[in-house]
């Protein structure tokens, strides 16, 4: 039995739950939805984002209004247009074997008229954000002074938000017998006062921190030089080719300059912020769901609540001015049981807030070096191997493949190989070889041996041996998990392993040279799952013998093109497969031919870095047009819902 029939829904919601493939109930929706089915009470529910609040006081309201009448009783409130939409949409989707039950989403930067005849037309259910609630009140739009429900939902936030004054005027034209149920993450004074004012004997439930998230996030973060956040940034990009990330940045301004100059550098990325349009921010998020844009770079405001599957990283871009802000980034990835990876990028004068933070997630952070460019390279050219490896072949090829062959007919399979790595990898190579490392190592922080001396040095790994292994997170690996199982495998002290940096089919790690031939011998004669593991110490020496002679350590990029250039944005080349070995060329043929596997997405073809002209200095610019907000960038076709 179903856990969800002890809850005393309907059988035309249990049907819906079927449908949305809920199993059980989480804990907030347990807890709640029995007590709001039974009687008519206010409540205070106190849970983390992803805890599944939208159900827990989404089914009771769908439950207990009377579908037959069709005046508004039940008023929705949360933060932004951007939640207003998400919860319509689950509520429509609860809803959906119930008859006649209309639910009409209010908001700001939309038709208001159209709003109005919306709800004109009947509608039970109104999810709305203050700011537009309260002009339709003023404006006589809307008549909710017979409304049985009133629920706050993300209240912390809308006060954040300053909409103190907008939900007492709201609710002070409600009736005083409705109920309310607040719903919010935390429990600030403010929260505290509007549940006084306006509830009456609410009960009260908290979920433990269950954050879904929590357990299945982990958090690292990353040293460096002011100067050097925006590089830090396309690293980051650079060495996790599937990233699918949510960059958060501090101002509207700054999500702005951010999304314009990953674009500018080739990357699939968009802007998210209360500046723009509604139709800009419907296109964004639509090509976000759709995979189409790979760093969504968003305001904290812009982002709450943003439930989007399968989020690989979420990137602190700037730390939030609030630290408990973090989890609500955090809690943007991990979500359904799957890892993510919440990342910080710091200076040195922001060190201490690190502490804070883990303080308040009651969790450690992990210190870890912005790749080099040799590290880059090599995963970059891993996963290319696995990407060809993997690539399912469209036979609509075969036609062209007589003259192909004719061409490539003198080349020996390894000289093959290697030209058509390349054609990806020089890129890369070209790009990196010409620029400095980044990283820097906060002494304060003694995570790994090799880091004692606490100076900052271009030289990654110092003495240490750097490893190559064949497993990842693929294999349901995270750092923290690897490093155990190595330390455990190898038999090796607290220490001894570190720098463990997990990717999908692979990893890296370090030792100190010591344990080498114990990691070489031991290592390659285990097997995991029936798998052999292949260990292999990495070319990487940590690049401090290349390049590096001080001449770009003034604050510039070096000589080269500014930014790495970026191959085409593919996110799951295991299951896709589609996207074959394409040209990156854009004037390549996007329809027919060798298609593109993802042609949406906003994305410069950026290759071949010699033949292209480029503007002087053009990385330590200022990125153009960041004053004109409302031009933002806009995925290439967005389409309305
Ligand atoms: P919150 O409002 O607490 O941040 P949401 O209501 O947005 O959380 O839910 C987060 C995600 O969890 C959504 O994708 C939702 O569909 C999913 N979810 C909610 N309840 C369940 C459940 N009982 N089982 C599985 N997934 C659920
Ligand atoms: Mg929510």
């Amino acid at each position: 039995m179903n856990k969800f029939e002890q809850l005393g829904l309907s059988e035309s919601l249990l049907k819906a739950v079927l449908d949305l493939g809920f199993e059980n109930p989480s804990e907030v929706q347990e807890k709640a939805i029995p007590l709001l089915l039974e009687k008519d009470t206010d409540m205070v529910a106190l849970a983390q984002t992803g805890t599944g609040k939208t159900a827990a006081f989404g089914f009771p309201v769908i439950q207990k209004i009377d579908a037959n009448n069709r005046n508004t009783q039940a008023l929705i409130l949360s933060p932004t247009r951007e939640l207003c939409l998400q919860i319509t949409n689950e509520l429509k989707n609860y809803s959906k074997y119930e008859k006649g039950i209309n639910v009409v989403a209010v908001y700001g930067g939309a038709s208001i008229t159209e709003q109005a005849r919306d709800i004109k037309r009947g509608a039970q259910i109104i999810v709305a954000t203050p700011g537009r609630m309260q002009d339709m009140i003023n404006r006589g739009l809307v008549n909710i002074t017979g409304i049985n429900y009133c629920i706050l939902d993300e209240a912390d936030e809308m006060l954040n938000m300053g909409f103190y004054e907008d939900i007492v005027n709201i609710l002070s034209t409600t009736p005083d017998d409705k109920n309310t149920w607040l719903f919010s993450a935390t429990m600030p004074a403010e929260v505290a006062r509007i549940g006084k004012q306006f509830m009456t004997d609410p009960i009260e439930i908290t979920v433990g921190a269950k954050n879904s998230g929590s357990a299945t996030v982990s958090h690292e973060f990353y040293l460096v030089n002011a100067r050097d956040r925006y590089e830090a940034l396309k690293r980051l990009a650079d060495s996790n080719p599937d990233i699918f990330s949510v960059v958060f940045c501090r101002t509207k301004r700054d999500t702005q300059a951010v999304a314009e100059k990953l674009i500018e550098d080739g990357y699939s990325a968009a802007a998210l912020h209360g500046d723009l349009s509604q139709a800009q921010r419907d296109g964004v998020m639509k090509s976000f769901r759709g995979r189409q844009i790979q760093m969504l770079v968003a305001t904290d405001v812009a982002a709450r609540g943003i439930d989007v599957d399968n989020i690989t990283h979420v990137v602190n871009y700037q730390l939030p001015d609030e630290i408990e802000t973090y989890n609500h980034r955090s809690g943007r990835t991990g979500r359904a049981g799957r890892l993510g990876t919440s990342i910080v990028i710091v200076t040195k004068s922001e060190l201490r807030k690190i502490s804070s933070i883990e303080r308040i997630i009651k969790q450690k952070f992990e210190e870890k070096s912005i790749p080099s460019g040799i590290e880059i390279c090599e995963i970059q050219l891993l996963h290319l191997a696995n990407k060809i490896k993997d690539t399912e072949v469209d036979h609509e090829i075969d036609t062209y493949l007589p003259a192909i062959n004719s061409v490539l007919e003198d080349l020996s399979k390894e000289e093959l190989i290697k030209k058509m790595v390349s054609v990806e990898f020089n890129r890369f190579i070209n790009y990196y070889k010409k620029n400095r490392d980044i990283s820097t190592q906060s002494g304060e922080r003694r995570e790994r041996s090799d880091d004692r001396d606490g100076a900052p040095r271009e030289n990654n790994n110092g003495g240490a041996t750097r490893y190559f292994v064949n497993i990842g997170s693929r294999d349901n690996f995270d750092w923290m998990s690897l490093k155990d199982y190595l330390k455990e495998t190898l038999d090796l002290g607290r220490d001894d392993v570190f720098k463990v940096d997990v990717k999908e089919g692979f990893s890296f790690f370090n030792t100190d040279p010591e344990h080498t031939d114990k990691v070489m011998e031991i290592l390659n004669n285990v097997q995991l799952e029936g798998r052999r593991i292949n260990v292999e110490i990495s070319k990487n020496d940590g690049g401090g013998r290349r390049d590096h002679n001080g001449r770009s350590s003034g604050g510039g990029f070096g000589g080269g093109r500014s930014s790495a250039p970026r191959r085409e944005g593919s996110f799951a080349p295991r299951r896709e497969g589609s996207g074959g070995f394409r040209s990156d060329r854009s004037s390549a043929p996007r329809e027919g031919g060798f298609r593109s596997d993802r042609g949406a997405a906003p994305r410069r073809e950026g290759g071949f870095s010699s033949d292209r002209p480029r503007t002087e200095g053009s990385s330590d610019r200022a990125p153009r047009r960041s004053e004109s907000f409302g031009d933002a960038p806009r995925p290439r076709r967005p389409r309305r819902d």
